[in-house]
């Protein structure tokens, strides 16, 4: 994960939302149950040497959400990201298409899915992808996967 200085929004400031939404072609409840999903999602982390909890709800264009959550591991490069993590468990269910995906930390600013997330996902979604990432207090960013990093 990587801190990020982008724009970021309140999840409780509803014209905030409705624009994010508008511009990256998500309903407001979809918006809602990434953020519910994914914080729930959050709390299933296996993280006992960073202690670092992430957790990611990833949206199917049938409206189906699979959650993910980081997976560490004694040897570091070994574990997995929460992003990884759902998208695997997606694909193993038969899914294919994918509208969106939020990731959620304890941190208080939103952070990015790493390198090696973003491109574990551009294998799967296009350049548009929206990722939300929102912080431990509900403030959101939103990107599409082509800016994420960039
Ligand atoms: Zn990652």
């Amino acid at each position: 994960m990587e801190s990020s200085a982008v724009q970021t929004y309140s999840s409780t400031n509803a014209a905030q939302v409705e624009a994010a939404c508008a511009l990256h072609g998500l309903t407001q409840d979809e918006f809602r149950v990434l953020h519910r999903e994914s914080v729930a999602a959050k709390e299933l982390a296996y993280c006992p040497y960073s202690k670092f909890q992430v957790g990611a709800a990833l949206l199917t264009r049938l409206g189906k959400y699979i959650a993910g959550a980081n997976m560490e591991n004694a040897s570091y490069p070994v574990g997995t990201c929460a992003e990884r993590v759902a998208l695997a468990r997606a694909h193993m269910d038969g899914h294919r298409d994918f509208k969106a995906i939020a990731v959620v930390t304890n941190s208080t600013l939103p952070a990015s899915p790493c390198g090696m997330c973003r491109q574990f996902m551009r294998e799967f979604c296009d350049l548009s992808f929206p990722v939300l990432m929102f912080d431990a207090n509900g403030d959101f960013a939103v990107m599409k996967l082509g800016e994420v990093g960039a």
